[in-house]
């Protein structure tokens, strides 16, 4: 089935404990589209860059199959660039810069093309434009997932309010969902999403997994322990693709799917971290993702 992805396509400047990168290729639907590109070849993007945006990137997207018709270029103004410190956990990171550059006016346009998509993935981007989004598509998608981040939380509430109507799935890191709700539970505080409008919350704890909720249904995937991890950076956006690939692959959204869903984007965010910026998820083949899923298979399975 068609997945369509909308979201940030950016320049990212990254410092870990074990280095430092220049601008590199980043971006949330960047991340996400490179992950679903495993699991489905109807893979659709909606984004801008500037004219600085280099098209051997734009040649590598089309390579892994995403159609990148709805990727605006606009011409004399510069690619969004964000820039990240971590600390020395890896789980924790600041924003050391944000240049919104053409974002600022970032007014997404659907191609024709993908009018018909099924399943719509609303990468990290403010969520008036996220909104914009399902506005403008003539049917509504089987499964609109969203992402969102704790700048838009604070800077744009009421936005994001009013969009979490409307969509089915919330994907937010722990921290979100507390600052979101109020709640220091993450049970609480997924009850409380729900509430405000998704029926299905997935809370990504980093380095300790994640969790799905659905009606009064749990369901926990672990994150791999991995000897070494170089960048989180798109390990979220990297789980997402992976989570709603599968799903558009398979187009069945029971809960028993979404749990295994949820292995497969935990098993994509495992390759993300171990390289910087996106090298690692460019550069996978099915028997290495086929492979890191029976490790997380056999990573919590037990007998009684
Ligand atoms: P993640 O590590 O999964 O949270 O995603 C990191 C990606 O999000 C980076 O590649 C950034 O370019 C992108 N990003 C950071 N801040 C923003 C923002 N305000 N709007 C859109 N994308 C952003």
């Amino acid at each position: 089935m068609s997945l369509l992805t909308v979201g940030s396509v950016a320049f990212d400047a990254l410092e870990t404990p074990f280095g430092k990168t220049d601008k590199i290729i980043g971006g949330a639907a960047t991340y996400i589209t490179l992950s679903a590109s495993y699991f489905t070849k109807d893979n659709n993007l909606v984004a801008v860059v500037g004219d600085d945006f280099p098209q051997s990137m734009i040649n590598d997207l089309n390579q892994h199959g995403i159609n990148t018709e709805g990727l605006e270029i606009r011409q004399g103004e510069k690619t969004f660039f964000w820039s990240g410190k971590y600390h020395d956990d890896m789980n924790t990171r600041d924003t050391v810069e944000v240049q919104l550059n053409v974002m600022e006016h970032f007014d997404p346009i659907i191609p024709d093309a993908y009018q018909d998509c099924q399943y719509l993935m609303l990468g990290n981007t403010a969520p008036a434009i996220q909104q914009k989004v399902i506005e403008r598509l003539t049917n509504r998608p089987k499964l609109i997932v969203l992402d969102t981040m704790n700048l838009w939380i604070d800077i744009a509430n009421a936005d994001l309010m009013n969009l979490l109507k409307l969509v089915d799935v919330l994907v937010v890191n722990d921290e979100e969902a507390r600052q979101l709700t109020r709640q220091p539970s993450l049970v609480k505080a997924a009850a409380k999403i729900k509430e405000m409008g998704p029926q299905t919350v997935i809370i990504k704890k980093g380095e300790h997994g994640a969790l799905l909720f659905q009606n009064d249904q749990v369901f926990f995937a672990p994150a791999l322990p991995l000897a070494e991890v170089f960048d989180p950076t798109g390990a979220g956006d990297t789980f997402a693709g992976g989570f709603i690939g599968h799903l558009a692959k398979t187009d069945d959204i029971s809960f028993d799917n979404m749990k295994r869903a949820i292995i497969y984007g935990s098993a994509m965010a495992s390759f993300c971290v171990e390289k910087f910026g996106a090298e690692r998820i460019m550069n996978l083949t099915d028997e290495e993702i086929k492979s890191r899923v029976d490790e997380f298979v056999k990573l919590s399975a037990f007998g009684l």
